[in-house]
């Protein structure tokens, strides 16, 4: 297959006239300065976001938690009370519904921070992997790819006590019969596995390096520092901030993604030099967990990614401005991130263990987007500042590992997401 596009977004930003050859899943050949030819794509086409932190099933609290305000706290036992209606049959209709959003949007892959493991109490279903399954199989039937980070989870909090019920369906107990569980979980096509600590709340700190050895090679994620809360506990625990902790049981580095990192201290972002950070705004605001370090922590060294999250929005052009538009209002100044270096945040799909993606160049995964210019928010913008003007809504096509999923703002494979999410929703609560 050979495109040609009137605009096309390469690693140093956006050229006129460039030529796309796909072979199978690949990019073969990019050749910019090209006169018109052959299959056009008008407007902008970008490379593929990845969304790497995803808890597909908080989709069905959008548009219900703003009427009566509470806390990040009091939205988390909302959320507890959607998982524990979850089965793997109503798993896979919302997810279904909620990764082809994602695709409509723009997003080729996505990081599923997936701890909902065991029915009722804590009792495995008959495949232990069953949820994780419904999950890959959600993703395969959505056309997107799939990184299950399998979270490990077995706590309530750093100062101990009893998992409450809905939190007793996320624990294998220890690490140990965690890794056993996923060293049975067999993704197949577009899907991988990695995996995560659900944060320093949930998982106690000598069981944390046996997550840290079953992922090597993989990568991990934990959720750090979202809430003063936990730092605090941390502090009080073990007389060390949350990165500090993981810093010193070897967990920091190649490999690691460390979600949210909003409330860091000095020390904390000079130890995260070289591992990743994954920033979720819309979530982050939603929830009022405050503004993360980002462009500190870029300078530092720590590679960004971002991620939808609880899927308040699922727009990765709303993502990659708040990036920017957060420091801009923290820091009382502008440009802070250039748009090259937003774009390049939001299609960050090795932080999910895919670093073939991500890119328009020759031997890159082929994962393209293509972009309305001539909308009413894009129309007179120039190509650089598109992404930084456009929606979800102005998402025309989008091709994953070669294959169209979504023409002309129709997902290909599933004729009414909307009514699905709908009825699935309708029914879960
Ligand atoms: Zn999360």
């Amino acid at each position: 297959m050979r495109f040609w596009c009137e605009y096309a977004w390469l690693p140093d930003g956006p050229a006129a006239g460039v030529a796309i050859t796909v072979d199978g899943s690949r990019i073969v050949s990019v050749e910019p300065g090209v006169p018109r030819e052959g299959t056009v794509l008008a407007g902008l086409t970008l490379p593929g976001f990845a969304n790497a932190h995803s808890h597909a099933f908080h989709r069905a609290l959008r548009g219900r938690t703003h009427a009566d305000g509470g806390t990040f706290w009091t939205w988390r036992e909302r959320m507890y009370a959607v998982a524990e209606r979850l089965d793997p049959d109503s798993y896979l209709r919302l997810a279904r519904a909620v990764y082809a959003e994602m695709v409509l949007a723009g997003f080729t892959s996505v990081g599923e921070f997936h701890y909902v493991h065991h029915a009722a109490e804590g009792k495995p279903y008959a495949d232990p992997n069953a949820m994780g399954y419904a999950l890959a199989q959600a993703a395969a039937e959505a056309g997107i790819r799939l990184t299950l980070l399998d979270t490990c989870y077995l706590t309530p909090g750093l100062e101990g006590g009893e998992l409450s019920r809905a939190q007793r369906r996320f624990s294998d107990g220890d690490a140990q019969r965690w890794a056993s569980r996923v060293d049975d979980f067999r993704p197949e096509g577009l899907a991988r596995v990695g995996a995560a600590v659900h944060s320093v709340r949930a998982v106690p700190a000598e069981q944390i390096p046996v997550v840290k050895s079953w992922a090597a090679g993989r990568p991990l994620h934990a959720h750090l520092s979202e809430q003063r809360a936990e730092n605090e506990a941390c502090l009080r625990v073990h007389g060390r901030t949350p990165s500090e902790l993981l810093a010193d049981l070897g967990v920091l580095g190649d490999g690691f993604v460390g979600v949210h990192a909003t409330h860091l201290t000095d020390k904390d972002v000079a130890l995260l030099g070289g591992s990743g950070a994954c920033f979720c705004p819309t979530t982050e605001r939603d929830l009022g967990d405050g503004i993360g370090p980002a462009r500190q922590l870029a300078d530092a060294g720590v590679m960004l990614s971002l991620g939808t999250d609880s899927h308040a929005v699922v727009d990765p052009f709303a993502e990659l401005l708040a990036l920017e538009a957060d420091e801009r209002l923290a820091a009382e100044s502008r440009g802070h991130f250039t748009p090259t270096e937003l774009v390049a945040a939001a299609a960050r799909h090795e932080a999910i263990g895919w670093p073939e993606v991500g890119r328009i160049a020759e031997g890159a995964g082929a994962d393209l987007v293509v972009v309305d210019t001539e909308s009413v928010r894009t129309a007179g913008s120039e190509p650089l500042g598109v992404p930084l003007c456009a929606t979800a809504a102005d998402v025309r096509d989008v091709m994953v590992a070669g294959e169209w999923v979504v023409r002309e703002g129709r997902h290909l494979r599933i004729d009414r997401p909307a009514a699905e999410l709908a009825a699935v929703i309708e029914e879960l609560l």
